[in-house]
C-alpha cells in the first residue's frame, strides 16, 4: 500500500511566518525524498526563480490519518542547499552544537485563541462576555468553549511523539494554552511548530481557528504569549547560574525584544500579569516581572527560570536560539560576546 506523507514547512511572511503543507503519496517502503515548491507563493523566492527545497528534519507518526501515514517537519533550502533566509531553525541547531555540553532544556506555554464565525469562540454576537475572572482553569458550559479540540489536540501530540506535557483553559474566554517540554533547543522548535499544525488542523475538523495573535481582543482582556521555560544543567543544581541567567538576559533586555513576536509592545504594557517591555525585571514568584524564578525554584535554590515575555506568535526556534546564546555563553564565562 502507497503511504501519505503531509510535508510540513515554514513560509517567509513577515513579520509573522507560517505553516504550510502538502501531500506526497509514496510507494511502500519508500524513503522520503527531498522535495520542493513554489517559493513565490509564500514570500520566499521570486517568480522567475520560484523554487526552493524541502528537506526532512524531524518525521512522527500522522495521528490524523493513522496507518502508516507521517508527518514531515521540513527546513527550507535555497537550491545550491544552503539554509534559506527564512530558516530560522539551521540556527539553532548551530547554537545547540556550541552549547550542548550544558544541556540547555526549555519548556514552552503557547496560548493561543479559538475564533469561530469572526469572534473569539464563546464571545456572543453584539455584545461582551462576563469580564474576566472565571474562565482561566474554568469548568462548565457557562464558561468553557472549544474542549473537545483541545482534548483531541492533546491526544493528538501523544499519538505524534511530542512532549506534551499539560494544558489548561485560559483567563480569557475562548483562550487556552499548551505545554511542551522539556526539550533541547532544536527539538523545542521543532515540537512546537507541529504542535501548531496539528492545533490549526483538528479544529478545522470543528469548524474552529486557532489564531497566535498576542493580543486579539483590544482592552482589558489577557494577550497571549508563549512563556518560556529554561534550564542548563548547572542551574538545575545550584542558585548561582539561575541569578547569572537572569543577569544576562537583562543585559540584553532591549536589543533581544524583537526576537520575542511581532506586536510585543501591544502585549507587554505592564497590565494583565505582563511586564512593560521597556524595562527588565526579574523575581522570585513575580508574575509581574520579566522573568520569574518560580516558587519552588526560589525553596529549592535550583531549577529553572520562565521567560515570560515571548509572544503567543513568536518563533520558538528564534527564542532558543537567542536564549541558549546569551545564557549558555555567559555561564560558559565568555564574557559580552
Ligand atoms: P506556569 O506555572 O507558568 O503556568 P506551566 O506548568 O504551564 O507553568 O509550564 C511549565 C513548563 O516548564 C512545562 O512546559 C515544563 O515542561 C517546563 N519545565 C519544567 N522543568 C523545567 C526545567 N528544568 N527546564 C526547563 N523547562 C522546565
Ligand atoms: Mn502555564
Ligand atoms: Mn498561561
Ligand atoms: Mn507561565
Amino acid at each position: 500500500m502507497p503511504y501519505r506523507a503531509e510535508y510540513i514547512w515554514i513560509d517567509g511572511q513577515k513579520p509573522t511566518a507560517k505553516l504550510r503543507s502538502k501531500t506526497r503519496v509514496l510507494p511502500d517502503g519508500a524513503e522520503l525524498p527531498i522535495w520542493g515548491f513554489d517559493g513565490s507563493s509564500t514570500e520566499q523566492a521570486p517568480g522567475d526563480a520560484s523554487d526552493c527545497v524541502l528537506r526532512p528534519v524531524k518525521v512522527v507518526p500522522d495521528p490524523i490519518r493513522g496507518g502508516d501515514d507521517v508527518l514531515v517537519l521540513c527546513e527550507v533550502l535555497n537550491t545550491d542547499m544552503t539554509p534559506h533566509e527564512s530558516n530560522t531553525r539551521s540556527k539553532a541547531v548551530e547554537v545547540y552544537e556550541k552549547y550542548k555540553d550544558q544541556e540547555p532544556w526549555f519548556g514552552m506555554e503557547q496560548e493561543y485563541t479559538f475564533f469561530k464565525d469572526g469572534r473569539p469562540h464563546g464571545w456572543p454576537i453584539g455584545g461582551f462576555p462576563a469580564p474576566q475572572g472565571g474562565y482561566y482553569c474554568g469548568i462548565g458550559a457557562d464558561e468553557i468553549w472549544g474542549r473537545d479540540v483541545v482534548e483531541a489536540h492533546t491526544e493528538a501530540c501523544i499519538e505524534a511523539g511530542l512532549a506534551i506535557s499539560g494544558t489548561n483553559a485560559e483567563v480569557m474566554i475562548g483562550q487556552w494554552e499548551f505545554q511542551i517540554g522539556p526539550v533541547d533547543t532544536v527539538e523545542i522548535g521543532d515540537s512546537i511548530w507541529l504542535a501548531r499544525w496539528l492545533l490549526y488542523r483538528i479544529a478545522e475538523d470543528f469548524e474552529i481557528s486557532a489564531t497566535l495573535d498576542p493580543k486579539p481582543v483590544k482592552g482589558d482582556w489577557n494577550g497571549a504569549g508563549m512563556h518560556t521555560n529554561f534550564s542548563t544543567n548547572a542551574m538545575r543544581e545550584s542558585w548561582d547560574p539561575i541569578i547569572e541567567a537572569c543577569e544576562a538576559l537583562g543585559k540584553k533586555a532591549q536589543e533581544q525584544v524583537k526576537y520575542y513576536g511581532a506586536g510585543i509592545e501591544d502585549r507587554l504594557t505592564g497590565l494583565h500579569e505582563t511586564a512593560p517591555w521597556s524595562e527588565y525585571s526579574y523575581g522570585v514568584s513575580d508574575r509581574g516581572a520579566s522573568v520569574r524564578i518560580p516558587w519552588q525554584v526560589g525553596v529549592d535554590k535550583k531549577g529553572y527560570i520562565e521567560d515570560r515575555r515571548p509572544n503567543a506568535n513568536a518563533d520558538p526556534y528564534v527564542v532558543a536560539t537567542m536564549i541558549t546564546d546569551t545564557v549558555c555563553s555567559a555561564l560558559a564565562g565568555e564574557g559580552d560576546v
